[in-house]
């Protein structure tokens, strides 16, 4: 089984693309801590969280984010709880499983740039956004796979 996460409040562009990457994410924009804690501990999901003082009060099985760059935040979640292979992509709004879109049928939906420059597209059940793969989380993919290599990049100090 795959780990699944809730996300606080200030980690709102991390937990889409951990949604996008294929993670199961809650995220609530406006949630107190005892709410979000009682959901880690009744849905058995990993916190995410900022805030230092939240895994002092609370007994519950965080994970502390440092960073406020969405890249090193990635690559701090990922490094621990690697993507299982199979991870579909999720709505980074609905956090539901895509599905798969024939490339003719989002042709009057996405950009043309993005139409003629993809082939594989991938549509949200729930609120009908489509998606495709462009270079930024392609870029992603790449850090994320040097790291599961052994080949992270040294962190600039400071
Ligand atoms: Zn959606």
């Amino acid at each position: 089984m795959a780990v699944a996460f809730v996300a606080d409040a200030m980690l709102g562009r991390l937990a889409k693309w951990m949604r996008f990457l294929g993670c199961d994410v809650l995220y609530f924009r406006d949630i107190d801590d005892r709410e979000l804690v009682r959901i880690a501990r009744a849905e058995g999901r990993v916190l995410l969280t900022r805030d230092r003082r939240l895994p002092e009060d609370f007994s519950v099985e965080c994970r502390l984010i440092d960073s406020e760059n969405l890249d090193e935040q990635l690559m701090e979640v990922l490094s621990e709880f690697p993507l299982p292979g199979n991870a579909s992509r999720r709505c980074m709004r609905c956090n539901v499983s895509l599905e798969p879109v024939e490339k003719q049928e989002v042709k009057e939906l996405v950009p043309e740039y993005v139409y003629m420059h993809h082939d594989l597209f991938q549509r949200c059940p729930m609120c009908n956004s489509i998606y495709w793969e462009g270079s930024h989380i392609r870029n992603i993919l790449k850090k994320i796979a040097m790291v599961h290599h052994g080949i992270s990049e040294l962190k600039k100090p400071g």
